[in-house]
């Protein structure tokens, strides 16, 4: 069966090594080139938007896929309703792979927001936060200039930090629960801002409630109807039904 994985996250490479050699299964992972210089997969990988709607469309039917497996990020959310509707008109199998989200423990100071722009005005007045939801939601906090800033990616930026107070943290995970203590500690952070993104990068939450600190969670936004796979192992026990 020749399969589509929409890839960009860490259950998508390890979905990808757990079929990798599988005779069944012929895999092209996708990914959309967001970083700079990505960890290559075990399988054959291609990089980069399809260019739309109908060229993604045409991508599919060119290469003859018979499947798709969406584990792109929680909040890609473009890609993959655009994905899930493309394979329902195509009469393609589509699975999203999407991790559960997290959940506050009694202790926790978090406040669920809906959006980035919805972060960014329930910070505290003259807060030093880190940011730990991504380069593109930086603009969402262009008004805090009462604020000190800090916003962790993995590449290195190519312009100045473009807020008066603060900086980029450049650092590739996974991060233990020392160094998030470590590091919050040292940036003298009182708020972390975090997608609800779920999955193993929970060491920045342990270390927040560790230290007290309150955090603020933007929701996920609503993902396509469709087949689920919480973990790698309901996606390959769904990938054996439709083989
Ligand atoms: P998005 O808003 O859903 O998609 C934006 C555009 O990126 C799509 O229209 C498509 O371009 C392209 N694209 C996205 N994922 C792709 C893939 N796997 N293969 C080929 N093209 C893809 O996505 P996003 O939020 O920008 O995220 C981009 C990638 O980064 C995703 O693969 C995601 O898994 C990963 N990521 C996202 C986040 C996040 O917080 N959003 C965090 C970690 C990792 P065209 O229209 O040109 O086809």
């Amino acid at each position: 069966m020749k399969l589509l994985l929409l890839a960009g996250t860490c259950e998508a490479r390890t979905l990808a090594e757990r079929l990798t050699g599988d005779a069944h299964f012929d895999v092209i992972a996708s990914l959309a080139g967001a970083t700079r210089d990505p960890a290559p997969l075990p399988v054959a990988t291609r990089i980069g938007g399809f260019g739309g709607n109908a060229e993604q469309e045409r991508w599919l039917s060119h290469n003859a896929i018979e499947a798709v497996i969406d584990a792109t990020h929680p909040f890609a959310a473009q890609i993959s309703a655009r994905t899930q509707a493309l394979c329902a008109k195509l009469g393609l199998p589509y699975l999203q792979l999407l991790r559960p989200g997290w959940s506050e423990a009694p202790q926790d100071r978090w406040t669920w927001v809906t959006d980035a722009q919805a972060a960014a005005d329930a910070l505290p007045e003259g807060a030093t936060a880190f940011l730990a939801t991504g380069r593109q939601t930086l603009s969402a906090f262009a008004q805090r200039i009462d604020c000190t800033l800090y916003l962790r990616q993995i590449d290195p930026p190519t312009q100045p930090f473009p807020l008066p107070r603060g900086d980029y943290v450049i650092a590739t995970p996974p991060f233990s629960l020392k160094d998030e203590t470590n590091l919050f500690k040292s940036l003298g952070i009182d708020v972390l801002v975090v997608k609800d993104a779920g999955g193993r990068a929970g060491s920045k939450l342990a270390a927040a409630r560790a230290l007290g600190l309150a955090v603020i969670v933007i929701a996920r936004p609503p993902q396509p109807p469709g087949d689920k796979a919480t973990s790698v192992d309901e996606a390959l026990a769904w990938l054996e039904r439709h083989a």
